[in-house]
């Protein structure tokens, strides 16, 4: 049988109208390979894991997803199954996250994926597929904010770093890579069950995020943070820069709480401290490779596995939910052997 005629399992999203209103419903569907998209590699995916990105797709948010029906899965870990590109060959263990996976192009939710040679990694030899997906989008995001606070001069004898969002996927590796740096980490989290879990990652101090969130007319706080990472935006975003030391960083690469950012110069222009965009997506594939090379390396962290939750194709419906009401904790990965 050619590999275009065989049928694969895919979680599928579709649209319909009810009262006048689009309702988006996800269900386990039988398709074909012939039915992907053309594309150079054609990947046999192990391992998906669960992004915020992929609740929003789930949930119908045009802004990710403009067509119905449509598997979502930002990240993907799988075995290559066929390749056009000399780059790589059947057999190739590869990691495919960001560009348009998952978002307009069939993603990781479906057994196979077919993409552009340019969006594909190849599976550092320190990590398995399973933990490239523990780490997936959120830790490698986590992992950029870290690499652009370290070269914007970031150390441990600098004082703590601040991370908000702590127990969602960006802020759960954050805290557990930077304590592996050696930084003092302090955790924003509004989960109060969470604090446990923070701690056991490398956190030493966690803050309620209600007080990070109470807005100040000031336009300077107290020179608190050596640097930060931030997954949420707004109000708490605007604290952060006024509270940040000298000269130091925030990594700016989320927006769950707010996308408006109501600041002054004044931290700018008084204190010198960055504001650094950080994007996961687009990221120039060179960049990519070397990222996932350190996680697999320096970057390793031990007991990745503390990290995740694993979930089947059965309980993917509840974990989107999770992720988009915020109540998720870590990493959701998903196994698609299950
Ligand atoms: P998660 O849903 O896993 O985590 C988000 C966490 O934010 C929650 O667990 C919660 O943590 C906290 N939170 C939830 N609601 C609010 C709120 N209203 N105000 C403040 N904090 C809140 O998402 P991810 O970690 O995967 O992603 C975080 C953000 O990063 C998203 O906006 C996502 O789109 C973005 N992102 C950006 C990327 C890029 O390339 N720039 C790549 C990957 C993600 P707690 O309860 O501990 O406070």
């Amino acid at each position: 049988m050619s590999l275009e005629t065989q049928n694969f399992r895919a979680w599928q999203v579709s649209e319909q109208q009810e009262n006048g209103q689009s309702v988006y419903t996800g269900a386990l569907v039988n398709r074909q390979i012939a039915d992907l998209p053309a594309g150079e590699v054609l990947v046999r995916v192990n391992w998906s894991s669960i992004n915020y990105k992929d609740a929003l797709s789930a949930h119908g948010n045009k802004g990710v997803t403009r067509r119905y029906p449509h598997t979502p899965g930002i990240d993907a870990a799988g075995v290559v199954a066929a390749s056009e590109n000399g780059a790589f060959k059947a057999g190739d263990e590869v990691i495919v996250i960001g560009y348009d996976l998952g978002m307009n192009t069939s993603g990781g939710f479906g057994e196979y994926i077919r993409v552009p040679a340019d969006w594909v990694v190849l599976k550092p030899a320190g990590l398995s597929l399973h933990e490239s997906m523990i780490i997936g989008t959120a830790g490698f995001t986590a992992a950029l904010c870290v690499e652009k606070l370290l070269h914007n001069g970031l150390q441990p004898s600098q004082g703590p770093v601040l991370v908000t969002g702590a127990s969602g996927g960006v802020g759960s590796f954050a805290v557990a890579l930077l304590a592996h740096l050696g930084f003092e980490v302090t955790a924003v989290t509004g989960s109060a069950d969470a604090h446990e879990f923070l701690k056991a990652l490398g956190a030493s101090n966690i803050i309620d995020r209600a007080e990070l969130a109470a807005v100040s007319p000031k336009p300077l706080l107290q020179e608190t943070w050596a640097g930060a990472v931030d997954a949420v935006g707004g109000d708490i975003l605007v604290n952060i820069i006024k509270a940040l030391k000298y000269g130091s960083s925030v990594a700016c690469c989320g927006l769950v709480a707010a996308t408006a950012l109501d600041t002054t110069v004044f931290p700018f222009i008084l204190r010198g401290v960055n504001l650094l965009g950080v994007d996961s997506v687009n990221l120039p594939l060179a960049h990519k490779q070397a990222v996932w090379n350190r996680l697999a390396n320096e970057w390793k962290l031990a007991g990745l596995e503390r990290l995740e939750t694993v979930v089947d194709f059965q309980g993917l419906d509840q974990a989107l939910k999770s992720v988009l009401s915020g109540q998720s904790r870590g990493r959701l990965v998903l196994d698609l052997s299950l």
